[in-house]
């Protein structure tokens, strides 16, 4: 099966339905099906063949989705750019992949032979000749490159086939989104170039319509949600924290049925807030671009308050270990790295095999850089990024912990806690923290001191106006560390300077 006969089908089988909805515009199933074939005439008409790379720089909507699926059926393979990257990392991406092709809005980010402008869209697909388009490839072979999220050094792709697609559907269809139904509705605030664009086929196959919010703000989400009576959505933590904020003044009546976050780790407070607030609709998932959105996921029934710290249990169909260093599975409690393996996850980093060898094994198992332990239930309970673990007078510390314990105190927003070098402790526990209202760092501290061991604590807390984020919203604990060593070190040269 290839991903163009879900779509060919779809459309024969839900024809006049709406499948994509942005604002006033609605195309139906049998619109989606043709407009996705003519654009894949088009492409190969310009001289793409099968197999090359198509970077696409689009924003949030409906001629991005229509772009995605004229690749799929045309046999090229997609690199999904997000505008909100800088200038110099879509460069990167671009000449990473080696893109033949690019279909952007707006200035092309770099030289690429065949660039097709997205005002030159409606045209193409005008001239282009209606009926099939359906280059059919292995299921092995690469459909589309994710870059990870650089929140460790220098991107890196993932090659995800025909075969981890479909199994990225099934594994949604039976955990995530299971029920949907042709008056099911889902609602894509978040870019679709990342998490929100993986619930796009389950809810084409099942009839559903899909609807684009360009931007997100809490406004822009109650005002689509609510107009559209939307079942579904996908958020990643930060963006439930300020729907919420906004929910704090406003009255919605909402048809949510599952809200579905992740991504990036969730506050207790803030998910607990979010319950109240919504209703037993939260719905967890912990994934990764080499495992899409699916490695465990806690559902709405499992979110009670003990649980809350949990990602949840593995997908039916995809297998979860904890393990550590020499690779000995470990039971109940044990803290080690998540490894997993399933149909869905990456076939192999693009052009890095080094990468690749690293970080799967011959066996199929992936490393996912994360610590995590089981409890005695079977939920698995993630720690940290193992990159991000701090050591400090020989303890493991989770930042994660500590962040928690600082989002506990009423006036932080938002917080970031790092490992600096220390003569006495190896590394020293530091927190960036962003304030809702006047707040005394030591007072922030002294909070902390209740609820975290000393070796915990943060040495200092230092209040900033805003925190580095990736541009799909995850902490970027790297950069903050960096800025922290630099003004450490501007200010012990100027201390030396002032000695002169
Ligand atoms: P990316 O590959 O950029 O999607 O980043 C994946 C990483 O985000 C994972 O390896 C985790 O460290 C983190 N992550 C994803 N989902 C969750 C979750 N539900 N809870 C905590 N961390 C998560």
């Amino acid at each position: 099966m290839q991903i163009g006969d879900l779509i060919r089908r779809a459309g024969r089988q839900f024809g006049a339905a709406p499948a994509l909805v942005d604002g006033e515009r609605v195309v139906t199933f049998a619109e989606f099906d043709d407009l996705t074939d003519r654009l894949g005439h088009a492409l190969l008409s310009r001289g793409l063949a099968a197999g090359d790379r198509v970077a696409v720089l689009m924003p949030n909507g409906i001629d991005g989705v229509v772009v995605y699926y004229a690749l799929a059926k045309s046999g090229l393979v997609r690199v999904p750019l997000n505008a909100r990257e800088t200038a110099h990392e879509l460069a990167f991406k671009i000449e990473d992949s080696q893109a033949r092709g690019l279909v952007v809005a707006g200035e092309a980010p770099a030289p690429v032979e065949i660039t097709i402008a997205a005002e030159e869209l409606p045209g193409l697909i005008e001239g282009a000749p209606a009926g099939p388009c359906d280059v059919r490839r292995d299921p092995d072979e690469p459909l589309r490159l994710a870059y990870t999220g650089g929140t460790t050094g220098r991107p890196k792709a993932v090659v995800l086939t025909t075969r981890s697609e479909l199994a990225e559907v099934n594994n949604f269809l039976v955990d995530l989104v299971p029920n949907l139904r042709p008056d099911s509705v889902m609602l894509h605030a978040a870019p679709i170039t990342h998490g929100s664009g993986a619930f796009f086929l389950p809810h084409l196959v099942k009839g559903a319509a899909n609807v684009i919010v360009s931007k997100f703000s809490p406004g822009a989400f109650l005002e689509a949600a609510q107009k559209h009576r939307a079942t579904t959505t996908f958020m990643v933590p930060t963006m439930i924290g300020m729907l919420l904020e906004d929910l704090a003044t406003a009255q919605a009546d909402l048809a949510l049925e599952r809200l579905c976050y992740g991504g990036a780790p969730i506050a207790t407070t803030v998910l607990q807030r979010g319950i109240d607030v919504l209703g037993p609709v939260f719905t967890q998932l912990y994934g990764q671009a080499e495992a899409p959105l699916a490695i465990t996921c806690l559902q709405p029934w499992e979110h009670t308050p003990e649980r809350l710290t949990s990602a949840g249990k593995p997908y039916t169909f995809v297998e979860v270990d904890i393990r550590d260093a020499e690779g000995n599975s470990l039971g109940v409690d044990g803290v080690g790295e998540v490894l997993t393996r399933g149909p869905h996850t990456m076939e192999r980093y693009w052009r890095r095999p080094e990468a690749t060898a690293e970080t799967k094994q011959a066996d199929g198992w992936v490393h996912t850089g994360d610590i995590g332990r089981w409890d005695a239930e079977g939920y698995l309970h993630l720690l940290d990024r193992r990159h991000d673990v701090i050591i400090s007078g020989g303890f493991n510390v989770y930042p994660r912990e500590v962040e928690d314990a600082l989002l506990a105190h009423p006036a932080v927003v938002e917080a970031a806690v790092v490992g600096l070098p220390d003569e006495k402790w190896g590394e020293r526990v530091t927190a960036a923290v962003v304030v809702r209202a006047a707040a005394d760092p030591d007072e922030i501290r002294a909070f902390c001191a209740d609820r975290l061991a000393g070796f915990k604590r943060p040495k200092a807390v230092e209040i900033w106006p805003d925190l580095p984020t990736s541009p799909v919203g995850k902490s970027l604990r790297r950069e903050v560390r960096d800025r922290m060593l630099t003004t450490a070190r501007s200010l012990s040269e100027r201390a030396i300077n002032s000695e002169d």
